[in-house]
């Protein structure tokens, strides 16, 4: 079904916050490179200065593989590992108040989680059935279906990791630049290519710029990570990265992409800013490229916590910064673009849906994402025997059966269903999200997983009548990788006390949303849920949304 779509209800405020150039980020040194600023000021600057963190493979391959655990260097453990999408996962036992206490040798655990990049989420059947089997042999069958369209896998041991990579490379599978300040996975739409709906289907672009790009040293030490979609339709959460590119007609030109740019949630939550100007497909990469290297150059490397691209954004406005990315580094000027219209929201794909083709793609939700080895081989054969083998992630942590044929249809959805991955899920199921939390995360404060699992089947119990989703993201700390702020009801963690005794909970933020309800949730002052309260709060707050609601009102407009 094509997407709704509404005039957009922003202008582009083409004269905010200009800096001049002669004054840009000149008045108070922020650790910019272009600004003559090249001595490290932090310790992560120091750690990328000191030796390139893509070298750290040679060193797995050749001495830690073999030295174990012992014989890491923590320089390169706690920093450089994470180029090849290496973390130390959270020790067992430690809980959350301990998180901010500790030093990050405390929590680290001797395993590590793994993350497998899927830029634009797109899987053949021999990638999913090496990944399934490396998740069985190395990572004791777990497996999770990320936001970002990637696969995770936990407790990997070091000696494994040499073979882990030669069996992904052996079937077009990379780890590297999976985390790091460096450009991460890129979302691409889940329906790319087969979506009748679509003008430029984003793949080759997509490909074009990983095979350009990632593993680039002259874009591996970026102030901090950067995060990327290129989509045609409005199915990915494009206000929240670094830079996306959104399909968009020019009224003379014809298809293209709408470019934003500064987005990113955390602690600091800001969507991304249009920049007024319409990419032509063949361009798409190197802008990309421009905007990478202008963050390089003018990032902010002297506090972590203001590094991210959208620091400089909001410091320089959109005006100067195109501005920037035109003159010192395309050499050229950008199309305008007026505002095109966006989403009502973001597409999800669950279901069974008509490909451009004939066939069909089938849209399943596990829950909160978590899968397994064994699961995803119960998909491949599934893949195998009802489709053409191809496989599609979500950034809604979710997966796709593509190329189904309708005669097919009904027992593919039945198969889907034996193994858990329902393709009629409640609107519970389908619309909660969870980040990693304190399962295996070093940083988080609550449990996050497990906690949202037990969630979704009390609120299918309780509240069966929900007939339109209510997307609810529980995050286990600030960080908000389960994206806290733009969901109808967005959870933060952290601990909170309870009859004088401190207890895991959620800092709520009602009412976040993307499209045409972009915007950042309500963080209402004083409204904290323990984690055992939870059911009780969403289970009412859904009740009043349901008897309250104006005939065709979503969570978002209520
Ligand atoms: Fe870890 Fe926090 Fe991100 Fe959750 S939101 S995965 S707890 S860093």
């Amino acid at each position: 079904m094509p997407p709704t779509l509404r005039a957009h209800p922003h202008t582009i405020h083409r004269k905010e916050r200009i800096v001049p150039t002669a004054t840009r980020g000149r008045a108070k040194g922020q650790g910019q490179w272009a600004l003559g600023h090249r001595e490290p000021l932090n310790k992560n600057e120091q750690s990328k200065k000191d030796d390139n963190p893509l070298n750290v493979r040679a060193r797995i391959e050749n001495i830690y593989a073999h030295g174990g655990f012992d014989s890491i260097d923590p320089a390169d453990l706690r920093g450089r590992f994470r180029w090849w999408g290496l973390y130390t996962q959270r020790k067992a036992g430690i809980d959350g108040g301990k998180t901010a206490i500790l030093e990050d040798e405390d929590l680290d655990d001797r395993y590590f989680m793994m993350r497998v990049r899927m830029d634009g989420g797109q899987l053949s059947l021999e990638q999913l059935r090496a990944v399934a089997e490396i998740s069985k042999r190395y990572g004791r069958d777990t497996a999770d279906v990320t936001d970002r369209q990637n696969i995770q896998l936990h407790w990997i041991e070091v000696e494994d990791v040499p073979a882990i990579w030669n069996a992904l490379e052996a079937v077009g599978l990379t780890t590297q630049e999976a985390c790091g300040d460096c450009p991460r996975v890129i979302l691409g739409s889940p329906v790319a290519g087969i979506s009748a709906d679509e003008r430029i289907d984003p793949t080759p672009l997509i490909e074009e710029i990983t095979s350009e790009f990632v593993g680039d040293k002259s874009l591996s030490n970026l102030p901090r990570k950067f995060k990327s979609a290129i989509s045609w339709l409005p199915d990915i959460p494009y206000e929240c990265n670094d830079i996306s590119f959104l399909g968009a007609e020019h009224p003379e030109h014809g298809p293209g992409f709408d470019l934003w740019v500064g987005g990113g949630l955390s602690t600091n939550p800001m969507l991304a800013k249009r920049l007024g100007t319409w990419i032509p497909a063949e361009k798409v990469a190197e802008v990309w490229a421009a905007v990478v290297r202008l963050f390089r150059d003018y990032g902010y490397r002297r506090l972590r916590h203001r590094a991210r691209l959208k620091f400089l954004v909001n410091d320089w406005g959109v005006d100067e910064f195109r501005r920037v990315v035109e003159e010192e580094y395309l050499g050229y000027r950008l199309d305008d673009l007026a505002p095109p219209p966006v989403p009502e929201r973001l597409l999800d794909h669950i279901g069974v849906h008509k490909q451009a083709d004939g066939k069909f793609y089938i849209g399943a939700a596990p829950t909160v994402g978590r899968v397994s080895g064994t699961l995803l081989s119960q998909l491949a054969d599934i893949a195998e025997r009802y489709g053409s083998g191809r496989i599609r992630t979500t950034p809604m942590q979710k997966l796709l059966l593509l190329d189904v044929d309708e005669a097919d249809v009904d027992d593919a959805v039945r198969a889907l269903d034996d193994i858990g991955l329902s393709a009629n899920p409640s609107g519970w199921r389908r619309a909660t999200m969870a980040c990693t939390g304190i399962e295996f995360c070093k940083l988080a404060i609550v449990d996050t997983k497990d906690r949202a699992t037990a969630l979704v089947s009390e609120l299918e119990r309780r509240v069966p009548e929900l007939d339109v989703p209510i997307s609810v993201h529980v995050n286990g700390c600030p960080n908000a990788c389960a994206r806290t702020q733009t969901a109808d009801i967005g959870l933060k963690g952290q601990l909170m006390t309870v009859d004088g005794k401190q207890v895991p909970g959620f800092q709520v933020h009602l009412g976040g949303g993307h499209g045409v309800h972009a915007g950042f949730g309500r963080k209402l002052r004083g409204l904290k849920v323990s984690s055992d309260e939870l059911g009780d709060y969403i289970t009412n707050l859904a009740r009043r949304y349901l008897s309250g609601r104006l005939s065709d009102e979503t969570f978002a407009e209520w």
